[in-house]
């Protein structure tokens, strides 16, 4: 099968609802939402918000988290003491939810948008279609990635009943829900279409020298 693109039949899709347009539309008459055929300055816009998801991200890791006031004096932790302390103290479900959503997502997001920023930098025009199914991963995790921050909540509460100490939430708290935001964002900005773009290249090479046939 080939694929034909929203640029070779000069039409372009409405993101929000699906609807398709001509090129003279700019505003979608279904639903309102401003219609391009690619988001506008998405490539400069993904890379400039992923690097700066990391910025974030790094402290987010390194700093503490939460700190413990008790009558014992302070104890400040980061997340991954926080995966430790659960693991250690026979709760590994908490300690496993806690690193999946604090640490191993995160971490997983931001490595998908700069291996998708890379397949449409270096036009690896054979890694689209695996792009295109990481894509649909990190974009369907969006939508929980608030989950991130009230897992972080949940952590504190949960310390906090059992040790009956005051807990408040340190630097990298706040580093660690702008990582989180910020990455939604470069999320939204990647535009999955112009890997489409690639793909169409990559179709005209396999036209211009078949070798073999594909199924999809
Ligand atoms: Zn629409």
């Amino acid at each position: 099968m080939r694929w034909i693109t929203d640029i070779e039949r000069g039409r372009q899709l409405c993101l929000h609802c699906r609807k398709l347009h001509t090129l003279d539309v700019h505003v979608c008459d279904r639903c309102g939402s401003p219609v391009h055929q690619r988001i506008p300055h998405s490539i400069p816009l993904t890379w400039s918000l992923a690097l700066a998801a990391i910025v974030f991200l790094i402290p987010a890791n390194l700093l503490p988290m939460m700190v413990v006031q008790s009558i014992a004096g302070e104890d400040a932790g980061t997340i991954m003491d926080g995966v430790i302390y659960f693991l250690e103290h026979g709760e590994a479900g908490i300690g496993i939810v806690i690193f999946l959503a604090s640490i191993f997502i995160p971490f997983f997001k931001l490595t998908v948008l700069f291996y998708l920023l890379l397949i449409v930098h270096f036009k690896w025009y054979a890694r689209a279609k695996l792009g295109l199914k990481l894509f649909r991963i990190i974009h369907f995790i969006g939508k929980w990635s608030m989950l991130d921050i009230f897992v972080v909540a949940l952590m504190v509460g949960i310390v906090q009943f059992k040790h009956l100490a005051t807990i408040v939430t340190g630097p990298a708290a706040i580093a660690f829900m702008m990582a989180v935001l910020i990455t939604m964002f470069a999320t939204e900005t990647f535009d999955p279409r112009l890997m489409f773009d690639t793909l169409i290249k990559l179709q005209e090479e396999k036209h211009s020298h078949p070798q073999g046939s594909s199924h999809d």
